[in-house]
């Protein structure tokens, strides 16, 4: 009864995922949007989109200083993605349990990266570690993407927010009610 009734007093919160350039160019898009609407969260955003490295940057800016940045962007800029912003109570934490571990090859069985992807690619964090590859410019010469594991889901709601209000115009986003919403919550 009481976690019950916790549960229904918790907050909506707002999720900003992304299909990562890899999802997109390995048909995944309709599997990963998939599996958030069959969850039962409300879609409030949906786009195509071809990214600025400028905005790829901003996205991603806690990362700036980490030795892979440089890939990551690389890797997002490769290709459309697909953003979206979802709703619903829990939706941040339990966005990421869908999505599973930020490296695919830990990523549990039943998760989007735990089931639809194998490697993130040709960066390593041992190699960096290791000395064996210089991060930065020189790692462009490398080729290969890095980085790859389908999708993105924000870490805090208020990541969430921020993030939908990046990759998102005013007018972007719709104000609907789903059928379902009853059956879903309280
Ligand atoms: N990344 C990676 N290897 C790492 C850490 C990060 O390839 O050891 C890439 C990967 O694409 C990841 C993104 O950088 O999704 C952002 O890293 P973060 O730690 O925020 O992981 P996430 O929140 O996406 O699980
Ligand atoms: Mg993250």
């Amino acid at each position: 009864f009481l976690p019950h009734l916790v549960a229904s007093m918790e907050q909506v919160d707002q999720t900003y995922i992304m299909i990562k350039p890899d999802g997109v160019q390995r048909g995944l898009v309709g599997e990963i949007i998939s599996r958030f609407e069959k969850k039962g969260f409300l879609l409030k955003g949906l786009k195509l989109f071809e990214c600025t490295k400028e905005l790829a940057e901003e996205h991603y800016k806690d990362l700036r200083e980490k030795p892979f940045f440089p890939k990551l962007i690389d890797y997002i800029t490769s290709g459309p993605v697909v953003c979206m912003a979802w709703e619903g109570v829990g939706v941040v934490a339990s966005a990421r349990k869908l999505i599973g571990a930020t490296n695919p090859l830990q990523a549990e069985p039943g998760t989007i990266r735990g089931d639809l992807a194998i490697q993130t690619g040709s960066f390593s964090e041992v190699v960096f570690a290791l000395g064996l590859l210089k991060p930065c410019k020189e790692s462009h010469s490398y080729g290969k993407l890095s980085c790859r594991n389908v999708v993105h889901g924000s870490d805090s709601p208020e990541n969430g927010l921020r993030e939908i209000e990046l990759w998102f115009k005013e007018g972007e986003l719709c104000q609907w009610t789903q059928i379902q919403a009853p059956w879903l919550r309280e």
